[in-house]
């Protein structure tokens, strides 16, 4: 059965131990010169075997909305991706990338950046994580950074008044090292 073979060629590759895929293991690598077709290319593989192993879709504009925002380590707003997408033939009704976007988001392909009104793809689908995000104001650059020691300093200040938190995103605004440098130029 062809379907069985997809699903399991799918979690073969989902379980892959990670790779010497450096943007999508290093966040660092966001910001730094590398072969981001390896990222792009392991990350749309990895969310390929995800939808097939979940009993979701992929339509063809669901990829291609993947695959606009896996171009660069960057956030877009809707408009951008829709405005893509009419360019592309699918249409330049804003429901069709605000749904495909919905799709994406809900299944942990894509996160939202808030301080953006933007979308940024996961370097990380599969992995339940909540990410810390360093945008850079300038470029849109995102990085996903672990968010671990930040969640746990914010509950231990938060536990001091006695809350308990359920629930943070965190996104910090920046320059990012190449932005850094050309404002720092004359
Ligand atoms: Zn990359
Ligand atoms: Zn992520
Ligand atoms: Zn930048």
């Amino acid at each position: 059965m062809a379907r069985m073979s997809d699903a399991d060629s799918a979690s073969a590759s989902v379980s892959d131990p990670e790779s010497d895929c450096r943007g999508c293991a290093d966040p660092a690598a966001a910001f730094a010169a590398h072969d981001h077709r390896h990222c792009a290319g392991d990350v749309l593989a990895r969310a390929e075997a995800l939808v097939a192993a979940g009993g979701v879709r992929l339509t063809p504009v669901r990829r291609r909305v993947l695959e606009i925002l896996l171009e660069e380590h960057r956030a877009l707003g809707a408009y951008d991706v829709l405005k893509r997408l009419a360019a592309e033939g699918f249409g330049n009704q804003p429901p069709v990338a605000y749904r495909a976007l919905d799709f994406l988001a809900e299944n942990g392909f894509v996160h939202r950046i808030r301080r953006l009104n933007a979308f940024a793809a996961c370097m990380h689908p599969g992995e339940d994580h909540a990410p810390v995000f360093l945008i850079c104001r300038n470029c849109n650059a995102v990085a996903e950074m672990p968010a671990a020691p930040v969640r746990a300093a914010l509950g231990a200040a938060a536990a001091d008044l006695g809350f308990a938190v359920e629930r943070t995103t965190v996104e910090a605004m920046g320059l990012c090292p190449a932005c850094c440098k050309s404002e720092a130029a004359p």
